[in-house]
């Protein structure tokens, strides 16, 4: 994403500006006296724009209890911070990646989908404490004072509140989030920030070292399709979890006892959403079902199936060919054709044939098109854009020039998949939970992912899921977190 990773208190900089004294201020985490091109009223300025945006685009998780208790942590560990004076605000959003993340002013957000992956409030203290530690160190803010807005571009739009270009996400390995990456110093700093927080406020400091344990499991598990993840956003240093245990020991020094709190973590797990939530669409093997805004699509055979935050994208694997499917941002147009060959112009695409069509009926333009997209260079794209419930979908295939025409069978009958959904079945499209689960005797992780798992997620994933190498077997007895159909 090219954000530079130069240090921004690059001496000889800070040297000759220093004339600037009401720009140096102290970084109230590390102490130092630092150049900063944001005062804290901006920082909160930009926090608070920010944060309009992260909950149209992500969504916050519906379940008031489960806000509340994050709130609550992340508010006990803030007034012990070193800015307990921001106003802090800790949200849940409403995103199945595992990652948290922090902007300027205090605003911190940790996702439903890094919640069961933790074991116990200590951990998630910890995660919180990070995110903390960046804010109070200025981190976010340092980068947004040598970026630009629209640089960072800092979160895309969901396939709700579709607020990109079209095409604009093509040329990334991911989907969905442009998220700020940190450094690695920024790393260690909020990680050792994030267990002294931990840590005077009764929770122990070790929750940082075991959920970067975690984390780093499924690092090592994980193929990286490209999900918008912790590890993108906080590259993991090989040493990091030994890095933070100077930190640990530090923070325990003189405390008599921490809380940890396992059992009350894993209560208030139960019933999680887990996966794709419905409401944002969810993928099916190679069919895509989106229960609010109430269609379906099969994409081709063998096809792997993303749900971006404002697009979702099947891909042929190991291969080029790929297909789209968004809603169209801001329609223009008196009718659908205008509005798919205005959107198609914008995307540096020339029509070659095209007429109105019904899919499933469904009014719509269906058309050939040829330009040339990043990353991709000279392709062809088939496309239809269908009109349904007043939003105009954008569905196409987009193949290098040589391979287009093996291709386009399998494009042209995903198109035609494209169907509406009647209301009683969008309220059938449920997504899977967090159930808990007491191990027997004899119980593996494959065992467990087969039978009571229903076979929904790995059992590495369970493994992990429940703080254990992929390698260990649960203990008889043992209270564990699985994945259930709702
Ligand atoms: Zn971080």
């Amino acid at each position: 994403m090219g954000l530079s990773k130069v240090r921004w208190l690059n001496k000889v900089f800070a040297l000759t500006l220093s004339a600037l004294a009401a720009a140096c201020a102290t970084n109230p985490a590390t102490g130092q006296r630092e150049f900063s091109l944001m005062s804290e009223d901006k920082e909160i300025q930009i926090g608070q724009e920010q944060d309009a945006q992260v909950r149209r685009e992500m969504g916050v998780y519906e379940d008031n209890e489960l806000q509340q208790y994050v709130n609550d942590v992340g508010l006990k560990l803030a007034r012990t911070s070193d800015r307990p004076n921001l106003p802090w605000h800790f949200t849940i959003v409403d995103v199945p990646a595992i990652n948290a993340f922090a902007l300027p002013g205090g605003y911190i957000y940790i996702t439903r989908g890094i919640l069961p992956y933790l074991q116990d409030e200590a951990q998630m203290a910890g995660v919180l404490g990070h995110e903390i530690g960046h804010v109070n160190a200025r981190h976010s803010a340092r980068q947004y004072s040598r970026s630009t807005a629209s640089q960072l571009g800092l979160i895309v739009g969901s396939i709700l509140a579709p607020q990109t270009r079209p095409f604009a996400q093509l040329g990334e390995s991911g989907l969905g989030l442009l998220m700020l990456k940190n450094s690695r110093d920024d790393e260690l700093e909020a990680d050792s920030l994030g267990a002294r927080y931990a840590a005077r406020a009764g929770w122990d400091p070790a929750g940082i070292p075991q959920m970067l344990t975690t984390l780093a499991r499924i690092e090592e598990t994980s193929d990286n399709k490209g999900v918008p993840n912790w590890m993108q956003t906080h590259p993991v240093a090989e040493d990091r979890v030994q890095r933070v245990q100077a930190a640990v020991r530090e923070a325990e020094n003189g405390a008599s006892a921490f809380t940890t709190d396992h059992d009350g973590y894993l209560k208030r797990m139960d019933r999680l959403v887990y996966g794709d939530n419905p409401a944002q669409g969810i993928v099916r093997g190679r069919t895509f079902l989106h229960a609010s805004l109430r269609f379906a699509i099969e994409f081709p055979d063998g096809w792997d199936v993303a749900n971006g935050e404002s697009q979702v994208v099947a891909r042929q694997p190991g291969d080029k060919p790929l297909m789209l499917l968004e809603v169209v941002p801001r329609p223009v147009g008196r009718t659908v054709q205008d509005v798919a060959l205005r959107q198609m112009e914008n995307a540096g695409l020339r029509p070659l044939d095209g007429a109105r069509t019904t899919i499933n009926g469904l009014d719509g333009y269906a058309g050939t098109y040829a330009g040339a997209l990043q990353n991709l260079g000279r392709v062809t794209v088939h496309a239809a854009h269908l009109v349904h419930e007043r939003t105009v979908f954008l569905v196409a295939g987009i193949a290098p020039d040589a391979a287009y025409g093996s291709v386009e069978p399998a494009f042209l009958k995903a198109i035609d998949s494209f169907r509406p959904l009647t209301r009683a079945d969008a309220e059938k499209i449920q997504p899977n939970r967090i159930a808990l689960y007491s191990a027997r005797a004899g119980d593996t992780w494959q065992s467990i992912a087969d039978r009571a798992g229903h076979g929904l997620v790995k059992a590495s994933t369970l493994a992990i899921m429940n703080g254990y190498a992929v390698g260990d077997q649960p203990r008889a007895g043992e209270r564990l977190k699985i994945v259930v159909p709702t």
